[in-house]
């Protein structure tokens, strides 16, 4: 595995790439849905680039970006163990060199949902990930549909701006009781962490009853929160069904749709999702 730590050392790293390239940005501090990214890419493409880098752009004044955790060392044990072939850890000059003023923001799907709560958020995610795009010229992104909406963002992004690029959205990993991996989930204690499984139970309960023909949002979304609020230190919010298309609300699931969920745990902010009817949009 070469470890590239600059623009320079990336570009002479890539001359001699092979046909296919798959490309999984990350921010660090892998778990094992990172790892599954980086597995599917493996599956379909010659070569893989992970990139680590905590992206001040995509943090809010009050957010983590200084307590984000950061173990490099880890990291690299981790992806070299999964046969990985480069991982890019840039500066930040190399992502935002001087002067730099461009942003990037994918009008509508950006502005519900984390969007409303985090604003900036997905400007900086997008902009972040199109310098990516265009440094290391991939042929395929990988990105979890555990962060369903910025996957939906980024592949309306790469459809308008990088129409070449394939991107490809990965099932959810999750910890064997049901909570969904995340990077942020080491900021729970024991409790927390099981306290934290009545949003995967909300999100079954609410699937089973869709699933034996309820299609009123109303309703599949007061099954979810019965189950949140048994736990009274989660506090929601937003609990939505959403449109895959165009993530407008829906009444009822009759289109490609998902049931959105974030809210906070303590100080810490958990989200996840479950797609109700599925589509092509996701392969
Ligand atoms: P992050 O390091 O949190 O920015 O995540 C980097 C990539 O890994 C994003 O595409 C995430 O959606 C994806 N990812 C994070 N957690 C998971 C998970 N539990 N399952 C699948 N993909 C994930």
């Amino acid at each position: 595995m070469q470890i590239l730590k600059s623009e320079a050392e990336l570009k002479r790293a890539l001359e001699n790439k092979k046909t296919s390239l798959g490309f999984v940005p990350t921010m660090g501090a892998l778990h094992q849905g990172h790892l599954s990214l980086v597995e599917k890419a493996q599956q379909s493409t010659d070569q893989v680039i992970v990139s680590i880098f905590v992206n001040p752009l995509q943090f809010g004044p009050k957010e983590d970006f200084q307590k984000y955790p950061r173990v490099l060392e880890k990291d690299f044990a981790l992806l070299e163990k999964q046969k990985t072939d480069f991982v890019f850890v840039p500066r930040v000059e190399d992502v935002y060199p001087q002067g730099w003023k461009t942003k990037i923001n994918v009008h509508d799907l950006a502005n519900v949902l984390c969007g409303k709560f985090r604003p900036g958020h997905f400007e900086g995610v997008c902009t972040v990930v199109a310098r990516f795009f265009q440094l290391i010229e991939p042929s395929h992104a990988y990105f979890g549909l555990k962060d369903l909406q910025q996957f939906l963002v980024l592949q309306q992004m790469a459809r308008d701006l990088f129409p070449r690029l394939k991107v490809i959205g990965c099932e959810t990993f999750r910890e064997v009781e049901g909570l969904a991996m995340s990077s942020r989930n080491q900021y729970l204690d024991a409790k927390q962490k099981e306290e934290s499984l009545a949003i995967f139970r909300g999100l079954n309960k609410a699937e089973q009853i869709y699933k034996q023909g309820t299609l009123d949002s109303s309703e599949l979304i007061k099954v979810f929160l019965q189950e949140i609020e048994k736990v009274q230190s989660i506090e929601v919010q937003y609990a939505e069904i959403r449109e895959l298309e165009n993530l407008e609300l829906i009444e009822q699931v009759n289109l490609p749709s998902a049931l959105f969920f974030a809210g906070f745990l303590g100080s810490t902010r958990l989200i996840d999702n479950r797609i109700l009817h599925a589509s092509e949009k996701l392969l």
